[in-house]
């Protein structure tokens, strides 16, 4: 073969082998087997040695170059890698609509969807069409220069097909099959596995030696690009795949009932496990990034302190991933009710960005049911995201020394006796004026949900119970600055404060105090729904049994807690102190247009946003006219309020015949 003959190859070669390592990376449509593409590469590999003088830097063979380095140079980002916000519910989604149109009125804003990879985040610069720098994000303004170690990853071409000036942005990863198998590997020389497949990652680019990076299996994602002449993020994803860079499966959404669609239907797959996204892409998601579609609209929006204000992370509850971590001991709670509860007492541990470190056991049963003893490895998360929780015992790390659980047989608050209660597993402590149970149940009272005293936390209640100055919810309103003052670590101005907002809470709906109370069964929904039933608590007081279950949602066993509890003496005196400290005890004058109103009993849907008040507001305005406000449009129905940008719901109500009402029209009938 002549030089000619060799130059001509060796550029077929070259394309042939890009060819290949795009519909591998970026099209996920492979053509040829990995020993086929082998044969390729060391054909090309052999020319290149006959005539050296014919290699050039974007050659696929010189992915592995350079020798190992002493530490890696640092670099300068051009633009900040940031952080990002983030939301576990849906309603946080909603809210962060809400957010991006203080900005943008009520225009259309449609928003892209896509996977949050779980990588490890890479800056990579082409200058005319060169790969010629790769970085890490570091501390978001300066990280390392990996260029070396960049260069060895095929998913990311070393030459573009236009000679473009262009930074891109996205996530190397380790693809979860062959990251099992690499640790299997390790496993077998003797060598320690990596925990996820984001530490090999990244444990593989902090290598200074490019050759060992080069073994080992990563690839990458791109969801970003700095210099392009994109106008919105679809076109940067689509740009960047012609530009035969890997990205992400994404969606675009006219708005964000579309947004939720599609989560609903294409990522979490209506709860589809094989459809999942999950199962769909090769790495681990660390959830969901919503970004406002326009780059002119992301511009109008502000940034937060580290994170840009036009996207935002969600992460659905059943995609966290639970923590590792021990039990050192297990105490017993007792709860307002006098349920004494098991809890864990964990060696501390990250869990869903906060350290955690008790976590309930719920019951003796449960334990029973989970073998869990003091001394074990255990997988902990957060229940809905706020409750750390024991998921299970990791019995492949037991010792043999680990000492199994029992629960006591007298009070640990109070020391009086315990009763075991058949019906709900549950231990509960008889005695009626435990301090325990007393600094919940005041607790209870003051919480945002309920009679919403801001300050009045578990210490302070404490101090309170411990000191003597509260025997029941009613004692709060007759505390003195003077009184809260003496306590330990408390000024002047917050106990100021503190008097304030008990005083202030006065003025809660009636929904607050029922739910404040603390009856068993009854909940913040059944607190609004027999608020607004009933219009007042003496109603609900003398409402018989019968009566209660009038009420909607409210069934045999939560009417007759309630009617027990307005028969008991203690509670009855407690809600007569309650009255003579003021405490409002009636739906403010609403309770009757509540009872006849044109909203009285109907289902109502909200869609869109609403010109005049927020979301919430209109609930509250609703519930407030005793309307059950819902989520989703059925048959049930009985009106949908149309906010501008109205999604799926307003069609869905269409074809259902459901009854539709302008802003307009909605406050209209408010006023009726
Ligand atoms: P965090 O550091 O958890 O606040 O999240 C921000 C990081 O998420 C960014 O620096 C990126 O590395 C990473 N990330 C992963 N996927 C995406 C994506 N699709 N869009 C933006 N950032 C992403
Ligand atoms: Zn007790």
């Amino acid at each position: 073969m002549n030089r000619d003959q060799a130059r001509k190859r060796i550029a077929y070669l070259r394309d042939e082998i890009r060819r290949h390592d795009r519909l591998y990376y970026v099209e996920a449509q492979p053509e040829i087997t990995d020993y086929e593409y082998d044969q390729l590469f060391r054909e090309l590999q052999e020319l290149e040695a006959k005539f050296p003088d014919l290699v050039t830097p974007d050659s696929p063979t010189q992915r592995v170059g350079g020798a190992p380095v002493k530490e890696f140079p640092s670099v300068r980002h051009t633009v900040p890698m940031l952080s990002l916000e983030k939301t576990d519910t849906l309603e946080g989604l909603r809210k962060f609509d809400a957010d991006v149109r203080k900005y943008l009125g009520t225009e259309p804003v449609a928003y892209v969807l896509e996977p949050k990879v779980d990588g490890v985040s890479i800056a990579v610069r082409y200058e005319k069409g060169q790969l010629v720098l790769g970085a890490t994000r570091g501390d978001g303004t300066t990280g390392d220069d990996i260029t070396a170690n960049i260069k060895t990853i095929r998913a990311i071409p070393l030459a573009l097909p236009r000679p473009l000036t262009i930074e891109i942005r996205g996530e190397a990863y380790m693809p979860l099959s062959a990251f099992e198998q690499f640790n299997e590997k390790l496993r077998q020389t003797g060598e320690r596995p990596f925990p996820n497949p984001r530490n090999a990652t990244a444990g593989t680019l902090k290598q200074l030696d490019p050759r060992i990076v080069a073994q080992r299996p990563l690839s990458a994602v791109f969801y970003a690009a700095i210099g392009g002449s994109f106008t919105s993020q679809a076109e940067t994803l689509t740009g960047l795949k012609e530009l035969g860079l890997p990205v992400p499966p994404w969606w675009l959404c006219r708005d964000i009932e579309e947004v939720l669609e599609r989560y609903h239907r294409d990522i979490i797959a209506g709860g589809d496990e094989t459809r999942d996204l999950r199962t769909q892409v090769p790495y681990e998601l660390d959830g969901i990034v919503l970004k406002v579609n326009s780059f002119a609209q992301q511009q109008r929006i502000p940034a937060k302190a580290r994170a840009p204000g036009h996207a935002i992370v969600f992460k659905p509850e059943h995609w966290i991933k639970p923590a590792e971590t021990k039990i050192r001991d297990i105490t017993v709670q007792v709860g307002r009710t006098g349920v004494l509860t098991p809890v864990a007492e964990l060696e501390p541990v990250f869990v869903q960005g906060s350290t955690v470190s008790r976590a309930t056991l719920h019951n003796e049963e449960e334990i029973k049911r989970k073998d869990i003893r003091i001394g074990d490895t255990v997988i902990v998360r957060k229940a809905g995201m706020v409750i750390p929780e024991v998921v299970e015992v990791v019995r492949s790390k037991r010792t043999g020394r680990e000492r199994v659980f029992k629960m006591p047989t007298t009070c640990p608050a109070c020391g009086g006796p315990v009763r075991r209660d058949p019906e709900f597993v549950a231990v509960r402590c008889e005695n009626i004026s435990c301090p325990a149970q007393l600094k919940r149940t005041i607790q209870h009272y003051g919480q945002r949900r309920a009679m919403d005293i801001e300050g009045l936390g578990e210490v302070l209640v404490n101090q309170l119970v411990d000191a003597g100055l509260v025997r029941d919810v009613a004692d709060l309103y007759g505390l003195r600055v003077g009184q809260l003052a003496a306590l330990e670590r408390m000024g002047e101005k917050s106990a100021a404060n503190i008097v304030r907002a008990i005083s202030e809470s006065r003025q809660r709906p009636l929904w607050r105090l029922l739910h404040g109370l603390g009856i068993q069964h009854v909940g913040e929904e059944a607190a609004r729904k027999l608020a607004s039933h009933f219009g007042s608590l003496d109603a609900i007081a003398q409402a018989s049994v019968e009566e209660l279950q009038q009420c909607e949602d409210v069934g045999p066993v939560m009417a007759a807690s309630i009617h027990d509890f307005f028969r008991n003496p203690r509670n009855v005196a407690v809600i007569e102190k309650l009255r003579a400290a003021g405490v409002n005890m009636r739906e403010e004058a609403i309770g009757s247009r509540a009872a006849t109103g044109p909203f009285a009993g109907k289902t109502v849907v909200i869609t869109g946003t609403l010109a005049t008040m927020s979301r919430d507001e209109a609930q509250e305005k609703l519930r407030a006219a005793g309307a059950n406000v819902t989520g989703s449009v059925s048959k049930k129905t009985d009106y949908l309020i149309v906010g501008t940008d109205a999604g799926s719901k307003l069609e869905k109500a269409r074809a259902l015949g459901v009854r539709t009402l302008s802003e307009q029209e909605f406050l209209e009938m408010l006023k009726k």
